[in-house]
Parts: structure tokens; sequence; C-alpha cells
């Protein structure tokens, strides 16, 4: 994970609370050609600046246009951004949360922890490339963190959606909030929606990367599936 600081007129006028949303942002600025435009999540906020945490994939040969950015940007070096897009947040009270995301989705589903209330209850569940990327995130001590080792993204679609059944979906009322790569997503909405029936109300689920895909034929596989949310 890269962590870059962006600062600037438009990031100062964001209003408090921008956490978890999310920016469009351009890597490239050529004259008549259009940039790619790729989502990253803002993971914390102050007065002046913001932090956005790049997730490292490809080195070697298929990395995309915003991890080269991240890998060789440099102090001062501008970026345009659009935003932000409002942050799937958890609503409060609520008997059980079942969290699940890979590193894409770190960032929101740790502002998200930030901002339960200390007595929720739950099962949080992250996927990440090794043990190092591990993060000490704040969380309710209810609210179990199950860290999964997986080196090679994208390669097993039913590891976070297995571990949310081992933990069980609970009594009560229950939310769901899921974001992983595309069979990741697919396989954790089949347990989250089909299997625990959480309706739209209680559930957000969205792919955030598609495996072999960039996002341009992420987005082109997300329309045609029809994804809930996001
Ligand atoms: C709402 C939203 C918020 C997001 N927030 C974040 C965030 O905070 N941090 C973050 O890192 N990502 C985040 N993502 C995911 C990020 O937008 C994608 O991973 C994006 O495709 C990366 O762009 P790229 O230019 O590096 O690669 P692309 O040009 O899109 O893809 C190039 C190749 O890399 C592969 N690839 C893309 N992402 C990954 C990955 N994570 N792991 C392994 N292989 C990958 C593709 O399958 C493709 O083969 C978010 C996505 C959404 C929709």
């Amino acid at each position: 994970m890269i962590r870059v600081t962006l600062g600037g007129e438009g990031v100062a006028a964001l209003r408090p609370g921008a956490e978890g949303g999310y920016l469009k942002m351009r890597f490239g600025d050529e004259e008549g050609i259009k940039p790619p435009v790729r989502s990253y999540t803002i993971r914390r906020q102050d007065a002046e600046s913001i932090e956005v945490d790049f997730v490292v994939h490809g080195e070697g040969g298929h990395a995309g246009p915003a991890v080269e950015w991240a890998l060789t940007a440099q102090p001062g070096q501008v970026i345009l951004a659009g935003g932000p897009g409002p942050a799937k947040t958890l609503p409060e009270g609520m008997d059980r949360y079942l969290i699940a995301g890979d590193m894409t989705a770190l960032p929101a589903i740790s502002v998200n922890l930030e901002r339960l209330p200390a007595d929720a209850k739950g099962v949080a569940a992250i996927e990440i490339q090794s043990a190092e990327d591990r993060q000490d995130i704040a969380h309710p001590e209810g609210v179990e963190v199950i860290w999964l080792v997986n080196p090679e993204p994208g390669t097993r679609p039913d590891m976070l959606a297995d571990a949310l059944r081992k933990a069980g979906r609970g009594e009560g009322e229950v939310h769901g909030w899921a974001a992983a790569e595309f069979g990741s997503m697919h396989a954790l909405r089949a347990y989250l929606r089909d299997e625990c029936g959480l309706d739209r109300d209680h559930l957000y689920i969205s792919s955030y990367w598609k495996h072999g895909e960039d996002d341009d034929g992420h987005r082109e596989a997300k329309q045609a599936d029809g994804v809930l949310a996001g």
C-alpha cells in the first residue's frame, strides 16, 4: 500500500466528513486524449489535506496507470480528481454487522469501523496480499477482524464469503457491507443476499475491480451484471 497525501484549494474546500467517500482521479493530461480515470477512497481528512491509500499490484508489468502514478509520485506533483462520491456508511443500531473486503476496500472499511459505536457487534473479513499488509485499525471490541492472506489477489473468489459463512449470520437485524474483486463480490452476494436473506436496505455490495480486466472492462462487466450498488 502506498499512502499519498493530497492538498490544494479543492481539498481545503471539501466539507468535513468526506472520509470514506471516493474520488475519480485522472491519470494523464495529454491534450486530446481521454485520461484513464480510477476510483480511490479518501482514507483520512484534515482541514488542509486528505490521504489516499493505493494498493500496489501488478509490479513487473501489469500495473495500471493509477499504480504507475502512485509508484512514481513526487511531492508537489499535480493530480486532478473529481468528487467526492458519498461514503457508503454503516447504519447505526443493527444487532450485527457482516463486513468483507479486499485491500482496495480496506480504506472504506477502516473508516466505517472507526465510526461504529463502541458496543457494535459483528465480523470484518479482510483479504490482504501478505501478513505485512495488516493494519492497526480502530474497531469496536465486539467486531472481530479476520485477516486472510492471499498473495495472488483475484484468484480465490470464495475466500471472503467462506470466512463470513464460518463466522455465521447471527440473530436479529443484520447489516452487510462488502466490496472486493468482481468474482469475490459474486460469492459475497450469494452468501449475504441469498443465504442470509439481506435485502437492499440491509446490504451494500460492490465490486471495486476485476481480475484480468482494466477498469474500463471492469465497469462493462459490472453494468452487464447489474451490481446492486456502488
Ligand atoms: C468506489 C471505489 C473505491 C476504491 N477505492 C480504492 C482505494 O482506496 N485504494 C485502492 O487501491 N483501490 C481502490 N479502488 C479500486 C481501484 O479503483 C482499482 O483497483 C483500479 O482498477 C486500479 O487502477 P489501475 O490503473 O492501477 O489498474 P487498471 O488499469 O484498472 O488494471 C490493470 C490490471 O491490474 C489489475 N488490478 C486492478 N486492481 C487490482 C488490485 N487491487 N489487485 C490486483 N490486480 C488489480 C486489473 O485486473 C488489470 O489486469 C476503488 C474502487 C472503487 C469502485
